[in-house]
């Protein structure tokens, strides 16, 4: 017979983001189960290029991606690729991704993404601190690197938008970035957003996250949850295989594979992924001292533990399909125009954004199940966003009487 299991709250997925709640739910006295098949942080919380990036306030669809859509679609050399056999399947993700990339649409998500981004970092001090992860974090900030020519103060669009929403960008000379990346090779100029951060070892950060989170009384069960059930009193039941689990509050935080599990609530959200590669180099001490990003190349290269993560690129192709070399390829070529004398790749990683037309998350209670909350979506801000995204989360379960204005990231934004 299916054992069940009965909980104050179950979580459903192990990422950064079913972590940070299970820490901060589990801290509010709350019994919790988090359920996962797989290692706690083995999905897109493993592999990303670990920015914690608060100036990220320019959602990926907007008017200068739009602008520049055809030599992105056709260059060899470009950070977007879409796999021709997931067209059809793409083509109604795609097609809002498009509208959302017109520019009153655009500014309007990226005020949206701003609010969650202004909590971003006092939220994960306070969480590395609870959680003894402060170790793992270095505030030396980001740069973006310009190779070509330093575009002008307002030349694009994301800068523009960053001017207006106030947030700290500091541009470079040469000499400057010269000074301040000394193995870098000559750039024409940078940008370096002074508040940002960098995690040393994504997985190590989550691997402790959920050892912390065990340590406040959460519990760990490894098993796929297949179906969500309505109950006859408007309350969700989980089922796996060999078990069912019911709670006062389910959170599905299942990243990029939430969409089917929200369907079976009844709700239908154009979640896909936006498919996205590492490449690691290893070495004791790393070139570079933060997150280097070039511009036109669109990768982040991070300076991690006893190596350096090259992180970037977008595939539009869907959850199923293997790792495509090209891609790793393409970040090895542009990494190696910074580098030249790097060694041998020593991995490669395929990992799974999940992402919304809108880069907006999905954050707040479903429509139809008041004991259902949504928490996923949040393509290339997911580590970045944990810390705010859980003290949300928790507060929806808490009751507490934070002004919450949840409005821009409800699941039915596109019904
Ligand atoms: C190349 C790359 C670079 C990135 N760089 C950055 C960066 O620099 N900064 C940043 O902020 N973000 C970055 N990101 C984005 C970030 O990694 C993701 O947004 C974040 O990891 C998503 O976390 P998550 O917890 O939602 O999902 P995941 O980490 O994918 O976790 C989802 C979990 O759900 C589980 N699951 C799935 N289905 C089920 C089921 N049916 N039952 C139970 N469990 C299930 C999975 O096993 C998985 O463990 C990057 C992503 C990529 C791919």
């Amino acid at each position: 017979m299916a054992e069940s299991i009965k909980t104050d709250v179950v979580i459903v997925g192990a990422g950064i983001i079913g972590l940070a709640i299970a820490f901060q739910v589990a801290s509010d006295g709350r019994d919790v189960v988090v359920i996962d098949p797989n290692d706690p942080g083995s999905g897109a919380s493993y592999g990303n290029a670990g920015t914690l990036a608060p100036y990220a306030c320019a959602p990926v669809g907007n008017p200068d991606v739009l602008r520049n859509l055809p030599s992105l679609l056709v260059n060899r050399d470009s950070p977007l690729a879409v796999r021709p056999a997931a067209l059809p399947a793409l083509f109604p993700w795609l097609s809002r991704f498009l509208w959302q990339s017109t520019p009153v649409r655009a500014r309007r998500n990226a005020y949206a993404l701003a609010e969650l981004l202004k909590d971003a970092m006092p939220t994960w001090r306070e969480l590395a601190e609870q959680a003894r992860l402060s170790d793992l974090i270095r505030y030396e900030g980001c740069l973006y690197l310009y190779r070509g020519k330093m575009p002008r103060e307002d030349g694009e669009w994301g800068a523009r938008l960053r001017n207006e929403l106030g947030v700290r960008q500091e541009r470079l000379t040469s000499e400057e970035v010269a000074r301040l990346e000394p193995a870098l090779p000559r750039a024409s100029g940078g940008i370096l957003f002074p508040d940002a951060a960098h995690i040393v070892d994504p997985a190590a950060l989550t691997g402790r996250l959920a050892v912390a989170a065990a340590a406040k009384g959460a519990s760990f069960e490894r098993a796929r949850v297949d179906r969500l059930q309505p109950q006859d009193g408007g309350q969700i039941r989980l089922a796996c295989s060999d078990r069912s689990i019911e709670a006062q509050t389910v959170v599905l935080a299942a990243g990029a594979w939430s969409r089917d599990l929200a369907a079976q609530a009844g709700e239908k959200i154009p979640l896909d992924t936006e498919r996205g590669y590492h490449i690691e180099f290893a070495m004791d001490t790393c070139p570079i001292k933060r997150p280097v990003s070039p511009v036109d190349l669109g990768f982040y290269a991070t300076p991690m533990t006893g190596r350096l993560r090259v992180a970037g690129t977008v595939e539009l192709g869907g959850l199923s399909a293997p790792l495509n070399p090209k891609q790793t390829a393409l970040l090895e070529r542009g990494v190696r125009k910074l580098f030249p004398d790097l060694g041998a790749v020593q991995s490669r990683w395929l990992g799974f954004r999940p992402s919304l037309p809108d880069s907006l998350p999905v954050i707040g209670h479903s429509r139809r199940y008041p004991n259902l909350i949504y928490a996923f979506g949040h393509g290339h801000l997911g580590m970045t966003l944990a810390g705010a995204t859980s003290r949300m989360v928790a507060s929806l379960i808490e009751n507490r009487n934070e002004a919450l204005n949840l409005d821009a990231f409800r699941p039915d934004r596109f019904a």
